[in-house]
């Protein structure tokens, strides 16, 4: 089931989620929901708080590139699920990339984050794994890890100017969302 978005002003996105405590039917229940809210809203990724949950639980589903020729040029395979993520081990390799956020439509921006990070963290079956991540997936996960602690990519937007130029796009999102 498609679940309704949390846009920016909505509270959820500014909390701190709980841990989730038993990976249960539930939870399985809610990564469906979210991987089908994800796909409909064309997002690479989904945390819990975007559909009003606060609990520590994000998905990510970077796109594939597709060989060349094929009429669409990426895929979408089958989602990463994380539970009760902890990550680790940034590298000292930083890289600018641009960012957008489903729960703040037609924003984007540059932020820079680490290439690779460590994350440990629980499937959706409650099994443990740890790895490291590089490039586009490393970059969704930091995202997505940001919004289980309330924090939003537009926070992170280093050019002053262009910061200040966004305000009256996310004053009309948090208007048009907040009836
Ligand atoms: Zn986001």
């Amino acid at each position: 089931m498609k679940l309704p978005i949390a846009y920016y002003g909505a509270a959820v996105l500014r909390k701190k989620t709980e841990q989730v405590k038993e990976v249960n039917d539930e939870i399985r229940q809610l990564i469906k929901d979210m991987d089908e809210t994800m796909r409909a809203n064309n997002g690479m990724g989904l945390a819990a708080p975007q559909v009003s949950r606060s609990l520590a639980l994000f998905i990510i589903c970077p796109p594939v590139p597709n060989p060349p020729g094929h009429a669409e040029a990426y895929r979408y395979e089958k989602i990463q699920v994380f539970i009760n993520p902890k990550i680790s081990e940034p590298s000292d390799a930083m890289i600018d990339m641009d960012e957008g956020c489903v729960s703040i439509p037609g924003v984007r921006g540059n932020v820079i984050r680490p290439l690779s990070v460590t994350v440990e963290a629980l499937d959706e079956n409650g099994k443990p794994f740890k790895k490291v991540f590089t490039g586009m997936e490393a970059r969704i996960i930091m995202h997505e890890n940001d919004h289980i602690n309330g924090v939003l990519f537009i926070d992170r937007l280093q050019d002053p100017p262009y910061r200040k130029k966004i305000e009256p796009m996310l004053r009309e999102i948090k208007k048009k969302y907040s009836e």
